[in-house]
């Protein structure tokens, strides 16, 4: 049993593309099918088996671009030529009725919502090695060498942004990436800060 909380956790997760963040993700929420997974919008065409409102919303640059003016992002980012960004209604209905929220996002957006949430708790997930993500990048099958060559060296920069977040998660294999991230939330959910009401009157 962990303390009950007022609010939901917000977690964050990043790591560069093709590293597993969705297998891990996926692994992760069959075992905890508790926390919602924050679906973003994006300007980036959908890749083979992704569909629209499960992976992503899909929406047009115009579209997004309306959404900025209308302030209705709680970040948004640039990445590789597309739009990615959470919307902030849902993602504030889930935290104040108490569900905790895992937001998949890239360091920039990370380093936004840290500003503006600085309880959320962190956690970056990289590569056994930069020859392993090359080979997971190219077996996903769904990029195109110029991509996969930019999201590569886009990987060796946002690896610099590692000692921004709280904790570090090698996925080496999906199952343990998985248990270590539960038990990063199990630790995170047992912090004294949360627990105060089970102090009064004691
Ligand atoms: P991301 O969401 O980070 O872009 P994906 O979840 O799409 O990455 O994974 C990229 C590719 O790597 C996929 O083909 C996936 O099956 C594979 N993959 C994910 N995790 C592992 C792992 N631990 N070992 C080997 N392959 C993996
Ligand atoms: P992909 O195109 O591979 O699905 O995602 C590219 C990158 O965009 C990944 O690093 C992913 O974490 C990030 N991303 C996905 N959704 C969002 C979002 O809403 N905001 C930000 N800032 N990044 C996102």
């Amino acid at each position: 049993m962990t303390p009950k909380r007022r609010q939901g956790q917000l977690i964050v997760l990043s790591g560069p593309s093709g590293v597993g963040k969705s297998t891990v993700i996926s692994e992760l929420l069959s075992e905890r099918p508790d926390i919602y997974f924050s679906i973003s919008f994006t300007t980036r065409q959908p890749r083979v088996g992704e569909e629209d409102g499960v992976n992503y919303n899909f929406v047009s640059k115009e579209t997004f671009e309306g959404m900025i003016a209308r302030d209705e992002f709680l970040e948004h980012a640039r990445y590789v030529d597309n739009y990615y960004g959470t919307s902030l209604k849902v993602i504030r209905e889930k935290i104040e009725a108490g569900v905790d929220v895992l937001l998949d996002i890239e360091v920039q957006g990370a380093a936004k919502v840290k500003e503006k949430c600085p309880d959320a708790v962190f956690i970056f997930i990289m590569p056994p090695s930069f020859e392993e993500l090359s080979r997971r990048l190219h077996g996903r099958n769904t990029d195109s060498e110029e991509v996969i060559e930019g999201r590569l060296q886009k990987a060796r920069e946002e690896c610099k942004q590692i000692p921004n977040y709280d904790f570090l998660v090698v996925n080496d294999k999906v199952s343990d990436a998985a248990a270590q991230i539960i038990s990063i939330l199990v630790a995170e959910g047992c912090r004294t800060k949360y627990c105060m009401d089970m102090l009064e009157g004691v």
